[in-house]
């Protein structure tokens, strides 16, 4: 008999070209979810089974799927101005949001704050914003050696050509390696790299070191550093000491160079502050926001800069403009989604009860790491990751043949948990809301999944 979710599955399969799908695994190695409605962290498929999302669709979702306040915001929104272009013209959420942006943005006791917000509409199109105001902040100065980037080795900013550019995910690389721009990478201050007997802290510094000769390397050439603070999150869930930035921000100081903060992923909470730049103390010339931004309701993007950095692009001359304009800059629909964003948090006090669910996703996380398997269960906030290696040696993968994360994925799945794995690393970063109950669930499944996919 075919059933309402076979029928969708077959009329998706005619029609969709998924993203980041070897399509030719569909249906058969990698069943395809047809998913009716959300309801808190639920995702509930169109058989009626119910799914855990324990990865808040791609890092989106915080507050849980459909909540009402963002979804009255948007529909109320909707009636007043759904859209407008933003060239010329104005409209109040996106003066008020950024305004609020701006008001809670990291700050550093001695820098100048973040005044200014530039607006696009996905996390790859605000990091293409935050690297070209950079170069073109240093051309319209005149000094147009300055046309490198520093990116961190292991990183990633997103897929079109500039932000895939200074991301560092091999598989991206090796395919699409000649129509990128030349950036200079420097080490992961990553602490799962550490030596033996090197502290996270000691790690960090030493890849400040090795930041500073890139620098010394190549004097006047660099225009920004770009990095994703705290967690690097598509490439593996990979988490360092705060030191680091700290350091960063001193040698991007020291030599005159921007420091583009991706907290596309990371912010809003995710680490255990509401950006993770505050954990370091410090505060970028760039902030680039997206994802969490809107609840995970609507793409949208918001670029935070310096007054200084927009003095730069004033002058009689178009040329000297900064030239990006996006069709959906500054939507009013995403603008009201993410007010009301920030609205939840104050009213729900929600740094202050993850704080709770954080601890006890630790507990839960923690026995995970006796797991014959599992080299090392780490956490920063709300994202934790359970790293699978042969015999929980760190230096000793799966072979890759095996799709040890593909066979957890599958296992999760069958037993309602979304857990889609990274290579080998599987995580959590579910959406604030989940409970005790789901938590021990989301534990429980952890562990089968976990077995299932590494007793070959
Ligand atoms: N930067 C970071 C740190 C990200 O994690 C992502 C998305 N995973 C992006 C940028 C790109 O965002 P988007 O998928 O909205 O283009």
């Amino acid at each position: 008999m075919i059933t309402d979710a076979d029928a969708w599955r077959s009329r998706d399969l005619a029609v969709l070209w998924h993203p980041c799908t070897q399509m030719r695994e569909h249906p058969d190695v990698l069943p395809l979810v047809p998913i009716e409605r959300g309801d808190g962290a639920w995702l509930i498929g169109r058989d009626g089974r119910r799914y855990l999302d324990a990865v808040s669709s791609w890092w989106t979702n915080l507050f849980g799927h459909a909540e009402p306040r963002i979804a009255a915001a948007i529909a109320g929104q909707a009636r007043t101005l759904e859209h407008v272009l933003l060239a010329g013209f104005s409209h109040q959420p996106a003066v008020e949001l950024a305004e609020k942006l701006l008001a809670i943005a990291p700050r550093q006791c001695d820098r100048a704050p973040l005044t200014k917000v530039f607006y696009a509409d996905n996390g790859s199109a605000g990091v293409e914003v935050a690297l070209k105001m950079a170069f073109h902040w240093f051309r319209n100065r005149g000094e147009d050696h300055r046309t490198r980037f520093v990116a961190l080795e292991n990183g990633y900013h997103g897929e079109t050509l500039g932000a895939m550019a200074v991301g560092d995910i091999p598989l991206y690389r090796r395919t699409y390696a000649p129509l990128l721009a030349e950036v200079l990478f420097a080490p992961s201050p990553d602490a799962y790299l550490a030596a033996p007997g090197q502290s996270p802290a000691q790690r960090a510094l030493q890849a400040a070191d090795e930041l500073a000769t890139i620098f010394d390397r190549h004097p006047g050439e660099v225009c920004a550093v770009i990095l994703e603070p705290l967690v690097q999150c598509a490439g593996g869930m990979r988490m360092h000491h705060p030191e680091y930035l700290k350091r960063v921000r001193q040698l991007c100081d020291a030599h005159g160079v921007f420091l583009i903060a991706d907290e596309i992923a990371v912010g809003f909470g995710r680490t255990g502050t509401f950006f993770a730049c505050e954990q370091a103390g410090i505060a970028p010339d760039l902030l680039c926001l997206s994802k969490g931004l809107t609840g995970g309701f609507l793409p949208l993007a918001a670029v935070l800069t310096t007054q200084e950095l927009y003095d730069g692009f004033l002058d009689d001359s178009r040329e000297r403009a900064f030239l990006h304009s996006h069709s959906y800059t500054g939507n009013p629909l995403a603008c009201a989604a993410a007010l009301a964003t920030l609205r939840i948090f104050d009213e729900d006090d929600v740094l202050a009860r993850n704080k709770v669910t954080a601890a006890r996703m630790a507990q839960l996380a923690a026995p995970l790491a006796q797991h014959p398997h599992v080299a090392d269960v780490r956490q920063t906030g709300m994202i934790v990751a359970f790293e699978l290696m042969r015999d929980g040696d760190k230096h000793t993968p799966f072979d890759p043949a095996l799709r040890v994360g593909l066979r957890a994925y599958r296992a999760a799945l069958e037993r309602g948990v979304v857990l889609r794995p990274l290579g080998d690393v599987l995580y959590w970063m579910p959406p604030y809301c989940i409970d005790e109950e789901q938590l021990a669930l989301l534990a429980d499944v952890t562990r089968t999944a976990i077995d299932e996919a590494t007793c070959a």
